[in-house]
């Protein structure tokens, strides 16, 4: 059987159809679905039959073939690295998604737009939806990125999936230290749509990717027309829409740039990190045992004895970080039995301050650490990162490391278009 075929394999009472993809271990098969997507199963215990032979070319053959694209010593060289999504399927004209052989040739056959920007380097290093996005991938991805800007590219565009695109932003920002741009983007429309937005994010993501921020960002519509993008910091970026085009929005503060379409133009209006300024390094260990539990009135205390023996818990509270007051004992007790307890709020924008009333009060007597003005999520990915990484957590969740906190609130008047008030 070889890549290519169409194979029926049946795993733990489930059969699964489709198409057998280059596999990047001889563990598991890769199964490009009908729908477009790919699944990896685990080869061991798995029934594996041909369905038919040879229905797709998938580049497994010729992965190692070079492309036939010219290098130009005056553009500079991004690096495209795909983990899947909407935007990638786009890229790979014989399967709709991202092969094995992915590289300058490929890239620019689907999104002729990037010719003449920039020299490219194609790499995949997972082919799933973001719902489907795990810590372990982030790791990988970190590892990835890190090795094609110590291999010399000038920046990193990053394909993702649009739904869980924020909190891998967010791994990479605490993971790595980066002297180029590494840009996030991706589709909320599929190409085959003519409103699809997978041609501007992606220039857009490039030019940006070319540009002097040196900063792990988000690059998507910045409004529902075809004029410009809007780079958003990997940290404080948040899907705000199920489906509108320029769904992201930066929250807290405001987008560090935009890039404009018509005319390439990167303008960076923030604060942010230069070009060079800092040296590569990537610190990739997560501590994975972090939960994420939104309180609401209501919510059983059962579900902290649930995921309450974690390393790490952070929650989402109310106002400015409050649980129901009978939850304070038990949380309490976690904290003395070695779990770290963090608190957000589910207000869409403001900081904790767990002063004000009895309950925050009697929160941080429990030994419950504040995160200031991080999103939740980012908070998660945070503690998964700290916990492996610090000593000190209490500091380290109270100060910014990758622009994910502010010490003070930003006024709502200063803040501009593609920012939600703080
Ligand atoms: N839900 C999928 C994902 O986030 C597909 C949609 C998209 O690419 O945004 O990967």
């Amino acid at each position: 059987m070889n890549p290519g075929d169409r194979v029926r394999l049946e795993h733990d009472g489930r059969t699964h159809e489709g198409v057998l993809m280059p596999a990047t271990t001889a563990e598991r098969a890769v199964l490009k679905l009908d729908g477009g997507y790919n699944v990896g199963i685990d080869r061991k215990g798995s029934e594996l039959e041909v369905i038919e032979a040879g229905v797709h070319d998938v580049g497994g053959a010729d992965a190692s073939e070079s492309s036939r694209v010219d290098f130009d010593d005056d553009l500079p060289t991004i690096a495209l690295v795909s983990t899947g999504g909407t935007i990638a399927s786009t890229v790979d004209y014989r399967t709709g998604a991202v092969t094995a052989r992915f590289d300058a040739e490929d890239v620019l056959r689907a999104v002729p737009d990037l010719a003449g920007r920039a020299n490219y380097r194609g790499r995949v290093v997972a082919n799933i939806l973001s719902e489907n996005m795990t810590p372990d991938v982030w790791q990988d991805l970190a590892r990835a990125v890190h090795e094609e800007i110590e291999a010399g590219v000038d920046g990193v565009v990053v394909m993702h999936g649009t739904d869980t695109m924020q909190f891998s932003a967010s791994a990479l920002a605490f993971m790595l230290d980066t002297p180029v741009p590494v840009v996030f983007t991706g589709s909320q429309r599929s190409a085959d749509r003519p409103s699809s937005d997978n041609v501007m994010n992606a220039v857009c993501a490039v030019e940006a990717a070319k540009s002097d921020c040196a900063e792990v960002m988000v690059c998507m519509h910045a409004s529902d027309s075809d004029d410009r993008c809007a780079l958003h910091r990997g940290t404080r970026v948040r899907k705000n829409h199920t489906s509108r085009r320029d769904a992201f929005e930066t929250v807290g503060s405001t987008p560090l740039g935009h890039v404009e379409y018509d005319t390439d133009t990167v303008n960076l209006h923030e604060e942010h990190r230069e070009r060079g300024a800092t040296n590569l390094a990537v610190a990739s260990t997560l501590e994975t045992d972090v939960e994420l539990l939104k309180f609401t009135p209501g919510t059983s205390e059962r579900v902290l004895d649930a995921v309450g023996e974690s390393a790490g818990l952070v929650l989402e509270g109310t106002g400015l970080g409050h649980v129901h007051t009978d939850w304070i004992p038990r949380i309490e007790e976690l904290i003395e039995g070695g779990t770290t307890v963090v608190m957000t709020s589910q207000c869409l924008s403001g900081r904790v301050c767990d002063r004000v009333y009895d309950t925050g009060r009697d929160l941080l007597d429990a030994g419950v650490i504040e995160a200031g003005d991080t999103l939740p999520g980012t908070a998660k990915v945070k503690l998964m990162w700290a916990l492996a990484n610090e000593e000190d957590i209490e500091r380290v969740m109270g100060e910014s490391l990758a622009g994910e906190c502010t010490e003070r609130s930003v006024p709502a008047e200063n803040l501009v278009e593609g920012g939600r008030a703080q």
